[in-house]
């Protein structure tokens, strides 16, 4: 069982990866119908007919979400479609979602109805039905969990283990928009606290605001690879950021990758945004999180069939584990990869 009982660890020390990956050592599966335990963007069980996937994400009020800026209606749409887009990361098609809430007197019976509004918004979109969940009382905020439940043909899932050396790595449409979303959103409110009367201008960044506040899970992307004849030799979606899920995929397939800065896509109003903020656009796409897109690898000999799926990338390759995880930089530098990503105990101020 657990070791080092005697002393205390802050769990800002070990971060959620090193939390995690703990948790996995001291619950391996051992049941057979465990296809897939912890590890993976979601669990695989199975059924006897097509395996079922199982995935839960929690988000809660003051880490994940600001009720200054993030309307409910948008944050229920949002819980539901980070849930799916894992789902959609296991190449399988989800069916059913359960929510859970904790909420705080301070919510009134039409905020809740708000924040189910953009629960009913997802799942009539993405054609998933809410079967259940546990509705609950909080002394601190609003907390919010969602599980999502999908299938797949057994031989149709892919996972983050199987990359192999030589394979492409792929990314579907543009990185680092959240995030700058969530870096303006922040100004404004810190402008509106120190200047009440001042309204918050936000004309002009509707597609970095939209990618913070409505993401959407890249199902279309997955029909396009089934549709091309592409199977990704492994694929996950990019939440904490892409450099910290290549991490995951390289350290889990035993491989090295080579990405090449130039080729990750950032689109222009991330560029100009990161530009006022004086942030390298590169490294918001590196280390900022909440894009939902997906990373996924595939052998060379379907270049050809992904090349004209519109919204992939091709970034870079995977390499042997000894060559390391290399950036390489637009003057033909190469940098080490650091997986810094979205750390969930990394000390607040
Ligand atoms: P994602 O970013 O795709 O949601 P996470 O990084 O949150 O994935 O989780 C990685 C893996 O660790 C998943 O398989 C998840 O189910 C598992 N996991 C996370 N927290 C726990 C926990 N408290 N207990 C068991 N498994 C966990
Ligand atoms: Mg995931």
């Amino acid at each position: 069982m657990f070791e080092n009982k005697e002393n205390r660890t802050e769990l800002s020390r070990i971060g959620e990866f090193g939390l995690i990956s703990r948790l996995a050592s001291v619950f391996p599966a051992t049941r057979a119908d465990t296809l897939t335990g912890i590890g993976d963007d979601a669990a695989v069980i199975d059924t006897g007919g097509q395996p079922v996937v199982i995935s839960t994400d929690l988000l809660a009020e003051g880490v994940h979400f600001d009720l200054s800026y993030m309307p409910l209606k948008h944050l229920g749409y949002k819980a539901i479609v980070v849930n799916l887009s894992d789902i959609y990361a296991m190449n399988a098609t989800p069916g059913q979602v359960l929510v859970s809430v904790a909420l705080s007197n301070r919510f009134s019976l039409e905020a809740v109805e708000e924040l189910f509004e953009g629960v009913r918004l997802a799942c009539q979109k993405y054609q998933v039905d809410l079967a259940g969940g546990d509705t609950n009382a909080s002394s601190s905020g609003l907390i919010l969990s969602v599980t999502a439940i999908g299938k797949a043909d057994r031989d149709a899932l892919t996972y983050r283990h199987t990359a192999k050396e030589h394979d492409l790595i792929c990314v579907s449409g543009d990185l680092g928009a959240a995030y700058l979303g969530l870096q303006l959103l922040n100004r404004e409110k810190r402008v509106f606290a120190e200047n009440p009367g001042v309204q918050p201008d936000l004309t002009g960044y509707d597609y970095l605001l939209e990618r913070q506040l409505k993401p959407e899970a890249r199902h279309d992307i997955v029909e396009d690879l089934r549709t091309a004849g592409v199977k990704p030799t492994s694929m996950m979606d990019i939440s904490d950021g892409l450099a910290s899920e290549l991490f995951h995929i390289c350290e889990k397939s035993g491989t090295g990758c080579r990405i090449y800065e130039e080729k990750i896509p950032i689109d222009v109003k991330s560029a100009e945004l990161a530009e006022e903020f004086n942030m390298n656009p590169t490294v918001c796409a590196l280390n900022g999180g909440e894009d939902y897109e997906l990373l996924f690898t595939v052998n060379q000999n379907d270049f050809e069939k992904i090349r004209t799926i519109k919204d992939v990338h091709v970034i870079g390759h995977i390499t042997n584990k000894d060559s390391g995880k290399a950036l390489i930089g637009k003057g033909d530098t190469e940098t080490p990869l650091k997986a810094q990503g979205w750390e969930a105990f990394k000390d607040r101020e």
